[in-house]
């Protein structure tokens, strides 16, 4: 999800994002997870330029709300719990 353009430099990969500037902002954040807003703003996410950018911000700055990269909170906490796994497995 892309933060206000204002404080961040415009070639920043939030700038870049489609949800910056959408009509339909609030899908990113929705009331819950499993309804159509979330399912909205995860297909855009799909087709955003910067969703790896994006995913990899959430994860590291541990964001707990919003749809970012495509991904519902769980499903980063999901990530997370993976790569724990997986580096311990290394
Ligand atoms: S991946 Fe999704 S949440 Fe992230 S910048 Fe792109 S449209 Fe916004």
């Amino acid at each position: 999800m892309s933060g206000t353009a204002e404080s961040i430099p415009e070639n920043h990969w939030r700038n870049r994002g489609l949800c910056a500037g959408h009509p339909e902002r609030e899908c990113w954040f929705p009331e819950e997870y499993s309804g159509a807003a979330a399912a909205r703003a995860i297909a855009i996410c799909q087709a955003c330029p910067v969703r790896v950018e994006c995913l990899e911000f959430a994860i590291k700055t541990r964001q707990s709300e919003g749809v970012w990269g495509g991904t519902t909170p769980y499903k980063r906490r999901r990530i997370v719990q993976e790569r724990r796994q997986a580096s311990r497995a290394n």
